[in-house]
């Protein structure tokens, strides 16, 4: 029988030891603060921005949700960002992703002070992160899906690992993340994306399969062995005429299929989604403590 990653009670696990963390923060002092700014009016991006402000609020954390126009100038943006820098009682900001076209997002990115940049995207903790210097930010979503197999007590220490995507937000973190030298690390990490050939030869041969690629469904039985842990980052929309919405939410791994196959598996969703919010205040609470 497979066992089900319940991303949500991790997740729940993780908000308790954060809990005590902020207590301990406020008893000095301090109260974490996280500013998330959204620009423009995406529906997804609007409820994401409301899930992080709520789970700010749950954990006692100071929330700043500045919405702007879908016309600000990267100007307005970048002046924004660096009155952030500047306010002492917020310790991360984000800007949440995809900004409007003309903004460049990148440059957005340079813009946030390291030590504030708890989505862990600015080079100088990309570079940290490669550095293997712990006291840099990581992208949530690679924490997440470590402090998941961690929690399941999936053993990443010598175990191969196949990334599926090479995104700066998900699979190349990820890769860097779980070939670390240290105990949480130790994983030979195999990374695949579009251009890869023998695909389901590489994944065949891995302990871990960690689908990132915004594929709907895309990983089946035929790609895992018997026994293997999977963990599904994808969120995909299909359509449904059924649903209320008109559309369902599945991740990148054939779920039915696969999970007849695997030793663990995430469900998509109530797996990794759970984990990089959970993530997110970590990195927050992170960023206040280095503050002191
Ligand atoms: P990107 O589109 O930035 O990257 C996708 C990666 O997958 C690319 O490296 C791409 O290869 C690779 N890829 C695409 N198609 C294939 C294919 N057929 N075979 C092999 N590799 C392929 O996506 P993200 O990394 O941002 O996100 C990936 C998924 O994770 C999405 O579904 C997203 O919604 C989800 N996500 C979920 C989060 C969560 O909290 N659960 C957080 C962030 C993302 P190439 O580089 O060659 O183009």
């Amino acid at each position: 029988m497979t066992k089900l990653i319940d991303g949500r009670a991790i997740a729940d696990k993780v908000y308790i030891d954060l809990r005590r963390e902020v207590a301990e923060l406020k008893a000095k002092g301090v109260t974490p603060g996280l500013a998330v700014i959204l620009v423009g009016d995406n529906p997804a991006s609007r409820a994401y921005v409301r899930s992080k402000d709520r789970m700010c609020r749950e954990l006692g954390l100071h929330s700043m949700k500045l919405e702007l126009p879908a016309s600000t100038t990267q100007i307005d943006l970048l002046a924004r960002v660096e009155e952030l820098n500047r306010d002492s009682s917020i310790h991360g900001i984000l800007v949440q992703s995809p900004p409007p076209a003309h903004i460049d997002e990148a440059a957005i990115v340079r813009a946030l002070a390291p030590h504030k940049d708890v989505d862990g995207f600015h080079p100088e903790n990309v570079a940290r992160l490669v550095l293997e210097d712990p006291s840099g930010f990581v992208p949530c979503t690679p924490l997440g899906v470590q402090r998941l197999l961690l929690e399941t007590g999936v053993e990443i220490s010598g175990a191969h690992v196949v990334v599926l995507g090479r995104s700066m937000i998900v699979g190349k973190p990820l890769a860097l993340l779980l070939m670390q030298k240290n105990k949480n690390g130790n994983a030979t990490v195999t990374v695949v994306h579009s251009r890869s050939g023998n695909l389901a030869q590489t994944t065949r041969s891995a302990d871990i399969v960690i689908a990132a690629i915004g594929r709907a469904e895309f990983l089946r039985a035929d790609h895992i062995r018997e026994g293997a842990v999977v963990v599904d980052v994808g969120i995909n929309r299909v359509h449904d005429r059924l649903s209320e919405r008109g559309y369902r939410l599945v991740g990148d791994v054939a779920f039915e299929e696969v999970s007849k196959k695997t030793s663990a598996i995430t469900p998509v969703p109530g797996g990794v989604g759970p984990m990089t919010i959970a993530m997110l205040m970590a990195n927050t609470v992170k960023a206040a403590k280095q503050s002191l």
